[in-house]
């Protein structure tokens, strides 16, 4: 069989490490978007470079995913975690680095895919030095983000003006839903070039076990009416919504109710701080003998807590995309989210799940309830989820939109500056 020879493309994700564990700190959607993407842009031909900042002097600085698939950590500022608040100081070293890597390897990357609005400003900065089509994915817009968040950092007016310059000068922005399209027209500016193209999920792995088999894994018993979360402590994630929810008199009813908290969190950390917080208000709540906190889940054993669920909670404040969502759809089971972002494109009201506004626990009480004193109802919306994520949102079909865009990027970058003047 011929394998197709795409060429060379470098994602660059400057705080969102693609080769390390996911759901915890400040490893989250990013991390697996870029990680996908670059392992399925691969199996289209594509050879795959994907750069990081090192976070850790003992990581390996290449990291090697699969045929043409890797991860290189470059070294900018200390090599230790840095909160992405504080990072754009070290981006100038970052840009260096990157530039060194390739002066190194003797080559150049026609094409940049920049992810989240620090990697945009190298993408920008890289397009004033060298021959390159720069495409961008915000991932999260601080001019949506600010108005959900109660106190807004000082790195707040930068980031603000550099997802406008992104916006108005890259040559492709990537939107992952109609939604996040809008907010980017309506907020940021109204000019520059946006197409959507939505984040995907392994259709293959989740929804590959029975409910029976991941309740036997993960030491459920078949009668349990199973409400789950997963994913990073963060206030903006809603949480607290969904344990008030639970705990409202129409849930708490339910027979063999049990409510799984899955994600990772380092005590100390911001995210150790929120989930001390979560379990005060479970205990307070009384809510402790069917909660569980089993941590971070690897990501490869998210199929047993999907499989096993009843319902599936994703009750952010904003949310510009959330895999969880479709993760959960595409295993069978019916999601009950906020009415905001990217979860009103990719859960369907009524037909995938149930829609509930933001941070109203009363709301997400009855879309709960109403999912499980269902049963049947419940299996249909589930079988609905797995049909649209099918459909919508596998990762192979999200690279080969991908690769298109890529493709006549690079037909552009021929037409206007490689052909010569006749
Ligand atoms: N995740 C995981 N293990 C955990 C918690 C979360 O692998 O214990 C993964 C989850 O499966 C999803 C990602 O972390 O792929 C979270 O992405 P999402 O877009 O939902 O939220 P973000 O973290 O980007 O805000």
């Amino acid at each position: 069989m011929l394998t197709k020879n795409r060429g060379k493309i470098a994602l660059i994700s400057v705080h969102g490490d693609p080769a390390i564990d996911i759901g915890k700190e400040e490893a989250g959607g990013q991390n697996v978007y870029v990680r996908e993407v670059g392992e399925a842009l691969a199996r289209q031909g594509w050879q795959v470079d994907m750069f990081t900042r090192c976070s850790d002097a003992g990581q390996d600085k290449i990291v090697e995913h699969s045929h043409n698939c890797r991860t290189i950590r470059l070294t900018a500022g200390p090599q230790e975690f840095i909160a992405r608040q504080k990072i754009f100081k070290y981006l100038p070293e970052f840009l260096e680095a990157f530039i060194q890597f390739q002066h190194e390897q003797r080559t150049i990357y026609p094409i940049i895919h920049t992810n989240y609005w620090l990697s945009a400003w190298v993408g920008m900065e890289l397009k004033k030095r060298q021959l390159v089509q720069h495409l961008h994915t915000y991932h999260s817009l601080g001019a949506v983000k600010y108005r959900a968040v109660n106190t807004v950092p000082m790195i707040a007016k930068t980031r603000l003006k550099v997802e406008q310059q992104c916006l108005e000068t890259a040559d492709l922005v990537i939107a992952t839903s109609p939604q996040e399209e809008e907010h980017m027209r309506s907020l940021v500016s109204t000019k520059g070039k946006i197409t959507v193209i939505p984040c995907g999920t392994d259709i293959s792995a989740f929804g590959s076990i029975s409910t029976e088999a991941g309740r036997a894994k993960i030491g459920l018993q078949p009668e349990d009416k199973v409400v789950l979360y997963v994913g990073r402590f963060d206030p903006r994630k809603g949480i607290e919504t969904l344990v008030r929810a639970v705990s409202q008199s129409e849930v708490r009813k339910q027979q063999n109710l049990k409510l799984i908290i899955a994600g990772g969190s380092t005590p100390g950390r911001k995210d150790g701080k929120e989930r001390e917080r979560i379990e005060g208000i479970v205990n307070e709540l009384g809510l402790q003998d069917i909660t569980t906190f089993p941590g971070l889940v690897q990501h490869q054993d998210l199929i047993y807590y999907y499989a096993a669920a009843d319902v599936c909670v994703v009750p952010s404040h904003y949310e510009p995309f959330g895999l969880v969502a479709i993760e959960a759809m595409a295993s069978g089971t019916p999601v009950v989210a906020s009415q905001v972002g990217g979860l009103k494109y990719t859960v369907v009201d009524e037909v995938t799940g149930l829609l509930a506004p933001p941070q109203e626990e009363q709301a997400f009480a009855s879309a709960i309830n109403q999912i499980l004193s269902n049963p049947s109802w419940c299996e249909q919306l589930g079988q609905n989820a797995r049909e649209r994520v099918e459909s919508k949102f596998s990762w192979d079909g999200v690279a080969s939109q991908l690769d298109r865009q890529y493709l006549s990027e690079l037909n552009k970058l021929h037409r206007e500056f490689l052909t010569p003047a006749v």
